[in-house]
């Protein structure tokens, strides 16, 4: 619990707060938008901390409009810059992701985030920055100090020692303002689609992929390759009454469920970004990477779903399904055109066996949600994955929480895979069940070669990370120890 929550109204509050912080040795916990749902939410590693919620900063502005070179106050959300950018009629992206509209650009570039637009690594498009340290100075970018802000926005690296990175998942200050490079929107976004019969079209398929990434990798990012209960947890309701509590959903009401909705055992999804006159080029040079076991992808665009949803409102019956797949198509088109979109939150309360609409203002905390992801590194090899599948399958299973997987292709080297562990908290036992879930499957994790790129705030509270993973940030410890000596910015968090 904090003992207090405090709202800036300006910038330069900060530096003041955090001057009184040090005063009365009350540690302080920053936050954006504190919607790192999944990961603590708001909260705070250590008890007794002041939360710094910065969400009524809000101040964007671009350092150039024609190089798509902006800066962005903590409190500005993926939402807020769509606006901004779509009454100018600008063809930015907003680097989208899937907790939606209302999530902070900079909290979840701080946390290292990813999305699906061509900007898919967010702190990768931080290029410079400004903090209050513990000590209430300021630090700024170098190029930034000597007032060179265009340079300092387009030049990530600045000169000599890159400090910028201690502000990722690390807590030597309080980030103030930050500018950020946008992607130019492209001329054509497409989805595509494949269906994988079986894990060894899996295997197949990842061994592929690297070719796919390696030659493609300018127009195709962000390919998700999702398990048979993921697809269906984005579009059936939960069985509440077929499942026991504490229990998962049967193999065999699986396999009926699944096949009912027309889910395969693993769907592939990816997203084309290229000029028009590349579309058919990318397609076909698409196909011919990947393994011939597998069907041609399906390709959707904007003028595609139109059709399909023409044709489809034509049809008598069973066509409310096909809508909604149709729906989810288009949703995924804008997020990968840098729109903003609820469609993944939905995923959050499939427990509850009622889908909230999308299209409300969905808060997965404040609704009492139980969610925990588990989100490791997984190389892009065949060898890594087949018994990382197992092992999440196989664990999440023995502590009663639904295996849902995706993999999605970080560089064409690595994949992140996010497992959502979702749990009713007003179950006995759940919370702990849960979280025992979470430790089992990082320790697994690890013995396999996979570690999560990112944490929750409670993992570090309750020291359920291998002992070994904090002894591997010694050198910034002491970086911290000599900045922050009081531990009065997010102690704990991340080892530090
Ligand atoms: C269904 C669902 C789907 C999701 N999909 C994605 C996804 O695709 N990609 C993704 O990345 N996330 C995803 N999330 C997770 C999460 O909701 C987002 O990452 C969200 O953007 C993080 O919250 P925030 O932006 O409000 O950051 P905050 O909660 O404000 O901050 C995040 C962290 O950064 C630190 N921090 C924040 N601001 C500052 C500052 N100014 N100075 C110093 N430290 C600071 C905080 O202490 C905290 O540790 C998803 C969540 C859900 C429920």
């Amino acid at each position: 619990m904090p003992i207090a929550v405090v709202r800036p109204q300006a910038g330069d509050q900060v530096a003041k707060i955090v001057e009184i912080a040090a005063r009365f040795k009350t540690p302080l916990y920053p936050i954006s938008t504190g919607r790192n749902w999944g990961y603590g939410a708001a909260t705070p590693v250590q008890r007794g901390c002041t939360v710094v919620d910065l969400s009524d900063l809000r101040a964007i502005r671009f350092v150039d409009e024609q190089l798509g070179l902006i800066e962005l106050e903590p409190g500005v959300t993926q939402g807020m810059l769509h606006e901004f950018l779509d009454t100018r009629g600008l063809d930015w992206m907003v680097p989208v992701h899937g907790g939606g509209p209302d999530c902070s650009l900079l909290g979840n570039a701080l946390e290292r985030g990813y999305g699906l637009t061509p900007t898919t690594d967010h702190f990768a498009a931080l290029t410079s920055l400004e903090a209050v340290l513990a000590d209430g100075s300021t630090y700024q970018s170098p190029f930034r100090k000597l007032g060179l802000d265009l340079i300092a926005a387009a030049h990530r690296w600045q000169i000599g020692p890159y400090v910028e990175g201690l502000f990722s998942q690390g807590n030597f200050g309080i980030v103030t303002r930050a500018t950020f490079e946008l992607q130019r929107r492209p001329e054509h976004v497409e989805a595509f689609f494949l269906r994988l019969r079986d894990d060894s079209q899996l295997c197949a398929i990842v061994e592929s992929l690297r070719t796919v990434l390696a030659d493609l990798g300018g127009s195709i990012a962000g390919v998700n390759l999702m398990n048979d209960r993921r697809v269906l947890s984005m579009s059936r309701p939960y069985p509440v009454d077929q499942v026991e509590p504490g229990d998962i959903i049967s193999e065999s009401l699986c396999h009926q469920m699944t096949a009912s909705a027309g889910i395969s055992r693993w769907t592939v999804a990816g997203v084309i970004h290229c000029p028009t006159d590349m579309r058919r080029t990318v397609r076909k040079l698409l196909w011919r990477r990947l393994p011939d076991s597998v069907s041609r992808p399906i390709h959707m665009n904007r003028r595609r779903v139109r059709v399909a949803r023409a044709i489809t409102k034509r049809l008598p019956i069973g066509s409310r399904s096909v809508l909604q797949q149709i729906d989810s198509i288009e949703s995924l088109l804008d997020l990968a055109d840098g729109i903003p979109r609820r469609v993944a939150l939905p995923l959050a309360y499939w427990l509850r066996g009622e889908q909230p609409e999308s299209s409300a203002e969905l808060n997965p905390a404040r609704d009492g949600c139980g969610l925990l992801w588990y989100s490791p590194l997984v190389p892009m090899k065949q060898e890594f994955v087949e018994p990382y599948v197992q092992m999440v399958e196989s664990t999440c299973a023995s502590f009663g929480i639904e295996p849902l997987f995706t993999l999605t292709t970080l560089s064409d080297r690595l994949f992140d895979s996010t497992v959502p562990i979702l749990y009713r908290p007003e179950e006995p036992g759940a919370i702990e069940r849960a979280h025992a879930c979470y430790a089992a499957l990082v320790a697994e994790g690890i013995k396999l070669g996979c570690v999560p790129y990112r944490m929750s705030t409670r993992t570090f509270a309750e020291g359920e990370t291998p002992g070994t993973m904090s002894e591997a940030t010694n050198l910034t410890k002491q970086l911290k120890d000599a900045t922050d000596p009081n531990g009065l910015i997010a102690p704990g968090r991340y080892f530090l």
